[in-house]
């Protein structure tokens, strides 16, 4: 492992920012990070995907671009959604280490230094910056998240607890994700799969610069779905252990009818038979559910459309189209 990193001055950090409806606040944001990076030892530069919004993002960005040499941007034809944002920086970033972080301020730039001095060290090869605590969300909001989280650690065998997407990768760790072949995308998780040395690094979640958060319940549950089907088979071993507690259930419940039968007592046993077949019916329907979404998944890969398709590009400071 290489522990003694070369002359600061001769590494470039990238900055990912994917971003989707944010104009209110990206101006403010770009800001903020040129402002904490404007010191630091390492050369820099910032990729800000806008993925589709329908405000002035992309115009603000641009606008910014020529005020700032090293930033560079890149302008999906509709929202593809966050993973695939990301995915676009990964690809274009050019940086010895690469941070992923939000557009929208809540992942604070003054944490960047102590992010850059860890990696500096060479302990590590990702530094995941972990909330300290989620006192700026809902409750709701702290219960899916912990729900979630369970089912992660249960189902796929990851540790996301307080994770974020806020997160520096070194080279290795880049180059490494972006040979996944896979299409279907879970970020956090697939960092945490890489199983590269990582130091965690907590910050309190700062409010929004401006605007309100863009996912709803419904991308939210999806995005669930994704991350764990996507990560874990188990969902489809629990099926089957369910399909043999049933096998079970109804050996005893044929024994039951026999001796009913064998004994001449009237017509018994018919709430149970309900309950059964209620059960198992919805029980089924729940593991062709379970296949259907393993199957999509399938459809989806086999498929091999791109993750997103880029309509604009800002690269020092000048707009182009895509070649
Ligand atoms: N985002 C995105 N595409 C989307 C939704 C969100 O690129 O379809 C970006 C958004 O602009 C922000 C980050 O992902 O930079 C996190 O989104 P948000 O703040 O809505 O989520 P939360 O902070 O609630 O997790
Ligand atoms: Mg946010």
């Amino acid at each position: 492992m290489n522990l003694q990193p070369a002359s600061a001055k001769s590494r470039l950090v990238s900055i990912v920012v994917p971003a989707f409806n944010e104009a209110e606040g990206i101006a403010a944001f770009i800001e903020r990070l040129v402002a904490a990076l404007r010191d630091c030892e390492f050369e820099f530069e910032i990729w800000i995907v806008d993925d589709g919004s329908k405000d002035d993002t992309w115009a603000r960005v641009c606008v910014e671009g020529v005020r700032h040499p090293q930033l560079h941007g890149l302008r999906f034809t509709r929202n593809f959604g966050k993973e695939a944002a990301i995915l676009a920086g990964l690809r274009h970033a050019r940086g010895d280490a690469v941070v992923v972080m939000d557009a929208d301020g809540q992942h604070p730039p003054a944490l960047l230094s102590g992010m850059l001095a860890i990696w500096r060290g060479g302990s590590a090869q990702i530094v995941a910056a972990t909330k300290a605590e989620r006192n700026t969300d809902s409750w709701t909001t702290r219960l899916n998240a912990q729900i979630f989280n369970r089912m992660m650690k249960w189902l796929a065998g990851l540790d996301l607890a307080n994770a974020s997407d806020f997160r520096l990768l070194d080279r290795r760790v880049v180059d490494a994700l972006l040979k996944f072949p896979e299409k279907i995308r879970f970020f956090r998780g697939m960092t945490v799969w890489t199983g590269f040395a990582t130091r965690e690094i907590s910050f309190e979640v700062a409010p929004r610069i401006a605007g309100n958060s863009q996912w709803n319940s419904a991308q939210l549950t999806r995005l669930a779905i994704n991350a764990i089907t996507a990560y874990s088979a188990k969902p489809l071993g629990l099926i089957f252990r369910l399909g043999l507690i049933g096998m079970v259930a109804a050996a005893a419940l044929l024994v039951q009818a026999l001796y009913s039968w064998h004994s001449n007592v009237a017509v018994s046993g018919w709430t149970s038979l309900t309950i059964v077949i209620l059960f198992f019916g919805s029980a089924n329907m729940l593991g062709i559910g379970v296949l259907g979404v393993y199957l999509a998944h399938i459809f989806d890969e086999i498929k091999g459309r791109p993750e997103f398709l880029i309509q604009e590009r800002l690269v020092d400071g000048g707009q182009s189209n895509p070649d």
